[in-house]
């Protein structure tokens, strides 16, 4: 079972309760992994292991395990969460889901040492289960309801199964992000970190699914086809994990100052409309152009400051009366991360760019996205 967590991305669920902040939920596609589990264990593992009980033992017993198992998870995804929280991250959500648990992130670790933390607190916190449930059927020995062991037994299993397949180093599983911890460490660079774990987990993944075909061959139809799933989840993950990180990597390092237009095409404040759509939007083809009473910007006029002005009244009205004037909505610091950029652009995406009340330069949300363009092309390229 996988948990490849914590990651970024909300999913739909049922609302539980919250602990510590943390809205606990579950997603309907949990409901088939609940069911499967406490079928497989009532009709299958606990009749096999423990025969001559009745029916109602073995169920019981499977639902006390299959719930203790979901709180196992639980707690193991808990363990990342709290540990994220007190390294400062947001954590609004977990949700069990059909694969296991997951945690939201609101964002991405700060440094190597808090990534590592987060990660492995969770295979500890299964590593730990794993042991106290081990200790509890250790004390149960003695009791005559062998059943009560045998749950105990079978909650130490699953949880140091649970710890092991985690820590497999590939991303998403937190392996995988203790590995990018320590080559984010070592080389000095989170995105590099990533790529080489999201690598080695998609070739986990890829294992997986053969694995899994191989299991289907030789019989074990839903055991086979489970990890052909959890190998297609891990490896979808993996990719959009790596490029999500590859583009806020990239918004988070680049400002503003970066990639804004030095070179601009300014309106003056007393053009008629007639002649900025002429004159302007259709020469240029730009959605938007700043506008400078001589040298000192006052606005900024977009093709929808225009749109829905009878043609006939064009000529009888100037820039200066439908522009947006100069205002903190319109205008950024130069020093400002493009992740911080990005949700400020409105829909015609541009922004003037001052420092001190001096024009800079301007950013357009197609000079932005082009950027993205040339920097991920780079990328494929391995610079
Ligand atoms: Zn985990």
């Amino acid at each position: 079972m996988a948990d490849a967590a914590p990651r970024k991305g909300r999913m739909p669920g049922f609302r539980l309760f919250r602990i510590a902040g943390i809205q606990i939920q579950i997603d309907f596609s949990w409901f088939i992994i609940f069911f499967l589990l406490l079928w497989s264990l009532s009709a299958g593992y606990f009749p096999h292991a423990f025969p001559r009980e009745s029916e109602w033992v073995y169920w019981g017993a499977g639902l006390a395990a299959t719930i203790l198992f979901f709180v196992s998870v639980l707690i193991h995804e808990l363990a990342h969460s709290l540990v994220a929280q007190h390294h400062g991250l947001s954590i609004p959500s977990i949700t069990l889901f059909v694969f296991g648990g997951v945690s939201q992130l609101s964002e991405e670790a700060k440094d190597p040492a808090s990534e590592l933390k987060i990660a492995i607190a969770g295979p500890l916190s299964s590593i730990a289960l794993a042991g106290i449930f081990y200790g509890l059927k250790l004390l149960a020995s003695g009791s005559p309801h062998r059943i009560i062991g045998a749950v105990l037994g079978y909650l130490a299993l699953i949880n140091g199964a649970l710890a092991v397949f985690n820590l497999i180093p590939g991303f998403p599983l937190d392996g995988g992000r203790v590995l990018r911890a320590y080559y984010w460490k070592k080389k000095g660079s989170f995105s590099k970190a990533t790529r080489l774990a999201s690598d080695i987990g998609k070739a986990v993944a890829v294992l997986l699914i053969i694995f899994g075909g191989l299991e289907v061959l030789a019989g074990g139809l839903i055991s086979g086809l489970w990890l052909v799933f959890i190998g297609i989840f891990l490896r979808s993950v993996a990719q959009s994990g790596y490029q999500d990180v590859i583009l806020r990597g990239l918004l988070n390092s680049t400002r503003v100052s970066d990639i804004m237009v030095l070179d601009v095409i300014k309106v003056p404040p007393g053009l008629s409309l007639d002649r900025l759509a002429r004159d302007y939007f259709l020469h240029y083809g730009y959605k938007g152009f700043p506008v400078f009473d001589d040298e000192t910007p006052i606005g900024l006029v977009s093709l929808a400051d225009i749109r829905g002005i009878p043609e006939g009244v064009l000529p009888a009205r100037t820039v200066r009366e439908v522009m947006t004037p100069l205002n903190d909505q319109i205008v950024i610091s130069p020093d400002i991360p493009l992740s911080q950029a990005l949700p400020r652009m409105r829909q015609d995406g541009r922004l003037l760019v001052m420092a001190g009340g001096r024009f800079l330069g301007l950013i357009t949300k197609t000079g932005l996205m082009r950027f993205l363009e040339v920097k991920r092309v780079l990328g494929e390229n391995g610079q």
